[in-house]
């Protein structure tokens, strides 16, 4: 009885490590085929140019211009001025308090993760002021499972359709106010239990258009989470699978900044 127990033990082990590995070459392996292509790899950001769309009230935020050209220097280079937050670009927890972490501090380990995409395309197509409830967070979870700890969290919205037309975009009523979908502080919460790295969407911002007090940005940013917004079009992200790779601008005590998102496929 004593050896068949230690025989069992050491199965168990042994079946443990082997997962253990599996899992991780599952993960090299999805690395190592990128430069084959193999991995197919979706980049999440905008180019940057002067014609995205801005926040409104923002009157310049983006120039670039020639320091020096082929023709004249035999080299080319440029030099450019541009808003933190323009294009697709990071929140860092610095940008609204009580966060106090700037763009270059964010642990790094944070900037990876696996990708839980939230699809709400069918509920912003009825509603521009929708926000994503629980409920369908624990929907996500039902159909995939736990939403694991240092996840990102995207909210697929649709809204990149309608990019870079400002009009469509921003979608201000006669007032000004803006109607896009957003997070909802409940859901933000649920997420911040799951103790995911980051929330992402693609619209302006990470709260719906319609808020004035931005609950989303002062819960999550406080609580050292980061934000993506303007991510590019998200139609052939998978819900579950994917892994992300968030790759920042390191710029020493900023709010945030331009952002490289890479998806890299199942
Ligand atoms: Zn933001």
């Amino acid at each position: 009885m004593a050896a068949i127990g230690r025989y069992g033990i050491l199965a168990v082990i042994l079946a443990a490590f082997s997962t253990f590995l599996l899992q991780n070459k599952h993960y090299d392996s999805k690395l190592e085929g990128v430069p084959s292509g193999k991995t197919r790899v979706l980049d999440l950001s905008y180019a940057i140019n002067d014609k995205l769309v801005p926040w409104p009230g923002d009157e310049k935020f983006f120039e670039a211009k020639v320091n020096a050209s082929v023709e004249k220097n035999g080299y080319f280079t440029r030099s450019f001025w541009m808003l933190e937050h323009y294009g697709t670009h990071l929140d860092a927890p610095a940008h609204f308090p009580p966060g106090k972490t700037t763009v270059d501090q964010i642990p790094v380990k944070q900037l990876f993760g696996p990708a839980v995409v939230i699809d709400v395309r069918a509920e912003s197509d009825k509603d521009a002021d929708y926000q994503l409830g629980t409920a369908r967070v624990e929907d996500w979870e039902k159909r995939h499972g736990r939403i694991p700890e240092g996840a990102i969290v995207l909210l697929r919205t649709g809204w990149a359709t309608r990019w870079p037309d400002a009009r469509k975009y921003r979608n201000q009523d006669a007032q000004g106010k803006m109607h896009f979908p957003g997070f909802s502080l409940e859901a933000a919460k649920l997420l911040m239990e799951r103790k995911v790295s980051g929330l992402g969407c693609d619209t302006l911002s990470i709260d719906h258009g319609a808020s004035t007090d931005f609950a989303v940005h002062h819960l999550a940013l406080g609580a050292g989470l980061y934000h993506l917004e303007n991510l590019a079009d998200m139609s052939e992200m998978p819900e579950t699978s994917a892994f992300l790779i968030v790759a920042p601008i390191k710029l020493e005590g900023g709010s945030g900044g331009p952002v490289r998102v890479f998806a890299l496929l199942p």
